[in-house]
């Protein structure tokens, strides 16, 4: 517990460029299944609106049984962490500081990405929840760690965070073309790391 910090971590759009694997996805059920791209999109909104998300249940969604090429697919997504990923996790290893995940998502799915990933090994742990509310597990943490950082890329998720945990130091991450007025944003990790620890 002594002088112990963690970076308790989002994993879609703030480790991983999730809209880069669903386009590469939707790409893939053009090719693979002729599944138009409006169609990709359409029913992912449509198994969005339901929940959270797996491949599992678009493959669902158009009857599509799991075959050698989705198995394919599946197998490795490295090439969707943000550039600035593994600098950041090596970072953070370097300075003794623990990574966390917290990630909402179906936790199968999730694992399948971090560990395919290959970057499982650079987190201490993970938590994943069914919904964006990312306070619950905040005690515990807080028990374990004497100092936490929180990064998202949900202001709503920090806000909640800021207003029940105010000794939690959270940075809102948002890689998109900021005009965001209200308050701090981080383009990238790395000005993030600059905060915690360069
Ligand atoms: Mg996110």
């Amino acid at each position: 517990m002594e002088n112990s910090i963690a970076v308790v971590l989002d994993w879609d759009y703030t480790l991983f460029d999730t809209f880069k694997m669903l386009t590469a996805l939707a790409r893939f059920f053009y090719q693979n299944y002729g599944i138009e791209e409006k169609d990709f999109w359409r029913s992912y909104r449509e198994i969005r609106s339901r929940g959270n998300y797996d491949i599992q249940f678009h493959l669902d969604y158009f009857s599509l049984v799991e075959n050698k090429n989705i198995a394919c697919f599946r197998k490795d997504y490295s090439s969707y962490l943000f550039a600035d990923t593994v600098w950041f996790l090596r970072k953070m290893r370097t300075l003794q500081i623990a990574c966390l995940i917290y990630s909402c998502g179906v936790p199968q799915f999730q694992m399948e990405k971090i560990v395919r990933s290959g970057v499982k090994g650079y987190f201490k742990g993970f938590v994943f929840c069914k919904s964006p509310d990312k306070t619950e597990f905040l005690p515990q943490l807080s028990k374990c760690f004497e100092t936490l950082f929180f990064v998202d890329d949900r202001l709503d998720v920090l806000k909640k965070i800021n207003e029940n945990f105010p000794k939690i130091r959270t940075f809102w991450i948002d890689r998109e073309e900021p005009n965001h007025r209200e308050r701090q944003v981080f383009r990238d990790l790395k000005s993030i790391y600059k905060e915690i620890g360069g």
